[in-house]
C-alpha cells in the first residue's frame, strides 16, 4: 500500500503544480494518467461505478466527485483533486485543495483550517485509539470557525478495494472513544470535507458532482494512514507524514 501511496503522493504533487487559471480539469487529469503508467500502477476511480476519469476535479461550488472535463479554472477558486491508485492489488487514497491564482483570505483559511483538521484526525489514528477520535478531531479543529461539515460524505477503510468498512465520520456527534478500536494493520482514508457556508449539497444531473446548496466554496483533504506499532504511517504522504504528525 505504501508503494501505491507514493504513486497517489507524486500525482497529487504534479497536478498542484500545474494548477492555474486558464488550465482545463482533463488537462490535470492527464497528468494523473502519466503518473500512473510511469508508477506501474493503475487507477482506483477509472471505472468505478461507470467513472470515466483517474481524478475526481471538484473546483469553485463543487465539494467532491467532479468529473474532469473541459471546466476551464478561474482564478480564485478552490480546485480539489483527488487521485487513488492501485499498486499489486492495492490501493491508495487522496486529495489535496488547491487555491487557483489569487484566492480571498477567507477562502485561503476555510483551506488552512480543513487541512489541519485532516492532520488532527490523522494524529489520533493509533493503537488504542477509537474510530470516533477522528470524527472528533475534525470537529474540534472546523467547528470553531464556523464552516460547514458535510455528514453524507465520510471517509472509508482501504486495502484490496479502495473502499472497504467501516465508514470513517468527520463528526463524533457522541464525542471520541467511541466506536471501532484502532489496532496495528488497520488501514483508513480520513477525508474531511468543509464548506464556507452551510453543509447542504445536492448531487448535479452527471449523478456524481456534490455542489454546496448556497454556491459557497468548498475544501477537501485526504490521506491513506496505516496504524503501526509506532504511530499513524502516512501512505499518502511523500515523508510518511513525519513533518506534521
Ligand atoms: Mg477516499
Amino acid at each position: 500500500m505504501r508503494r501505491a501511496g507514493l504513486v497517489v503522493a507524486e500525482g497529487l504533487a504534479r497536478m498542484s503544480e500545474a494548477v492555474r487559471p486558464g488550465i482545463t480539469t482533463l488537462d490535470l487529469d492527464r497528468i494523473g494518467r502519466e503518473v500512473l503508467t510511469a508508477g506501474g500502477a493503475t487507477s482506483s476511480f477509472l471505472g468505478y461505478g461507470g467513472f470515466p476519469a483517474v481524478t475526481c476535479i471538484s473546483t469553485g461550488s463543487e465539494v467532491v466527485h467532479g468529473i474532469p472535463g473541459g471546466r476551464v479554472l478561474e482564478e480564485g477558486e478552490l480546485c480539489s483533486i483527488d487521485f487513488g491508485a492501485v499498486v499489486d492489488g492495492w490501493h491508495g487514497d487522496a486529495a489535496v485543495t488547491v487555491p487557483v491564482g489569487e484566492c480571498s483570505a477567507e477562502v485561503l483559511e476555510l483551506n488552512r483550517v480543513t487541512r489541519e483538521s485532516l492532520w488532527a484526525a490523522l494524529r489520533t489514528v493509533r493503537v488504542g485509539g477509537r474510530l470516533s477520535d477522528i470524527g472528533a478531531a475534525v470537529e474540534r479543529t472546523v467547528r470553531p470557525h464556523g464552516y460547514g461539515l458535510l455528514d453524507d460524505y465520510t471517509g472509508h477503510g482501504i486495502g484490496r478495494a479502495m473502499h472497504e468498512p467501516p465508514h470513517v465520520p468527520n463528526q463524533a456527534p457522541d464525542g471520541p472513544g467511541k466506536g471501532m478500536a484502532l489496532d496495528v494493520g488497520i488501514v483508513l482514508a480520513v477525508e474531511p470535507m468543509a464548506t464556507l457556508g452551510g453543509p447542504e449539497t445536492s448531487v448535479l444531473a452527471d449523478d456524481w458532482t456534490v455542489v454546496t446548496d448556497d454556491g459557497r466554496q468548498a475544501a477537501h483533504w485526504e490521506h491513506t494512514v496505516a496504524v503501526t506499532p509506532d504511530g499513524p504511517w502516512v501512505l499518502t504522504a511523500l515523508d510518511g507524514g513525519a513533518s506534521e504528525l
